[in-house]
């Protein structure tokens, strides 16, 4: 058991509710076996518990671990890639990047580089894109177990248009995504979605065998909406379908435990049937400005009902940080005038937390940091001497400093990540100008 001291700043109600920002000075976490015990102040604490070790972190700032509803694994080395839209950045960037994942090897270097910056960001659970070869899928979810990340994530499947590698035939997508299933889902902290890529690259069989994959418990990811010309060819593919969603839709796919990446293009009848459906929404909006696919139609999705919540969708997306995805998200609200969703500052973190806990029914257990929740948390804590450090000091309250972890904040500023109690994540002090007595001449 662990006492730890910190000023925490979380979002345990609605997004959208003014008043939805809890913040505590000196609030003691009593957490026993991951798991927070109380929520109290010092002494209270203390008193309780005279014998447990405190954990200091008063020096900065304690948030809930982010949750990242749309990232994918195998693109971690191509981050950057700008001066494309989508069907070119797959093809030039993104694409040539996956098949390089048919080596294991190779793939186990990708899935170390994808998880430790995922950690070194600040984000402890990931609905994960995965890889379209198996043996790559067993290096992410071998490498999520080590890490100790909350991870769902799923082979791949595509059976036209891409490069012939990328491509699986259905029987043998079939074949191969129940064993990795049968394998690592509800081991440790893993989960298994059925992630076909979009149904632009995948046909009415292989839809068909998604539909078979997915079982009561596991879980489904894929794309919307996400560029105009996609959207086009996805409808002159399926000229039978109603609409992009009803490629899915018509074959069970839309489900309380179905999240769509993007959607930034939909129509009202494709809103109603995710609300109606229980379906969840993974905003991307740096992924959205970078790749030029238009402004996210929040307020609609809203207005709607339908969940929404936030991805870095790296490798398109420019970085692991949910606090940049917060500002982006914030930034094309903004754009949209009248008709945007203007975010509070307090959307900016539920986005980036409990949003995210709840599209992937995970609220029961992360998302905030009130007692009974997992203890999985980020210690946002600014070199002294920057910009954010001194802005923090001058912050009018903590709606305010919060403002200012969300417009200057970034993974250097992340001195501890938790997941589960577990120190998963510590930043390196830095050796610069140090001596060691045995080097002092
Ligand atoms: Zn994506």
């Amino acid at each position: 058991m662990t006492i730890i001291r910190a000023t925490v700043l979380d979002t345990p109600g609605t997004l959208g509710d003014p008043d939805g920002l809890r913040s505590g000075e000196d609030v003691a976490l009593v957490v026993r076996n991951g798991t927070i015990l109380a929520r109290t102040d010092v002494p209270s604490a203390r008193a309780a518990y005279p014998q447990e070790e405190v954990l200091d972190l008063r020096d900065g700032v304690l948030l809930p671990g982010f949750v990242d509803t749309h990232v994918h694994y195998p693109q971690v080395r191509v981050i950057g890639g700008l001066g494309m839209t989508l069907l070119d950045w797959l093809r030039e960037c993104a694409l040539p990047e996956e098949a390089r994942l048919a080596d294991q090897g190779y793939a186990r270097g990708v899935a170390r580089d994808f998880l430790g910056g995922l950690l070194g960001s600040g984000t402890t659970t990931a609905l994960v894109f995965g890889s379209h070869f198996a043996g790559a899928m067993d290096a992410l979810f071998a490498e999520a177990v080590t890490t100790g990340q909350r991870i769902t994530s799923g082979m791949v499947l595509s059976d036209r248009i891409l490069r012939g590698e990328l491509l699986q035939s259905p029987a043998a997508a079939l074949e191969a995504s129940e064993a990795l299933a049968r394998r690592w889902h509800g081991r440790g902290r893993l989960r298994y979605a059925v992630t076909p890529r979009f149904s632009l690259s995948t046909t009415e069989e292989m839809l068909e065998v998604c539909a078979e994959l997915l079982t009561e418990d596991r879980w489904f990811t894929s794309h919307l909406n996400e560029n105009p010309a996609e959207v086009a060819e996805v409808a002159r593919l399926f000229p039978t379908s109603i609409d992009y969603l009803d490629t899915y839709a018509r074959h069970g796919l839309a489900t309380e435990r179905s999240v769509f990446a993007h959607n930034v293009h939909p129509t009202d009848r494709e809103l109603d049937v995710l609300a109606g459906a229980g379906c969840a929404v993974a905003h991307c909006p740096s992924s959205n400005s970078a790749l030029g696919s238009g402004l996210f139609p929040l307020r609609r999705h809203l207005d709607a009902g339908v969940r929404v919540a936030l991805g870095s969708d790296v490798g398109a997306g420019t970085g692991f940080c949910l606090l940049k995805e917060g500002l982006q998200a914030y930034f094309v609200q903004q754009l949209l005038g009248g008709e945007g969703a203007p975010l509070a500052t307090a959307d900016l973190l539920h986005l980036a937390t409990r949003s995210g806990a709840l599209a992937l029914g995970m609220g029961q257990d992360v998302g905030d940091l009130s007692p009974g929740r997992q203890f999985d948390a980020v210690w946002v804590r600014p070199r002294p001497d920057g910009t954010l450090a001194m802005t923090m000091r001058h912050a009018t309250d903590p709606t305010d400093a919060l403002a200012k972890i969300f417009a200057l904040g970034s993974p250097a500023d992340i001195a501890g990540v938790w997941v589960g109690g577990h120190e998963a994540f510590r930043a390196r002090p830095t050796t610069a100008g140090v001596t060691t007595p045995q080097e002092a001449p």
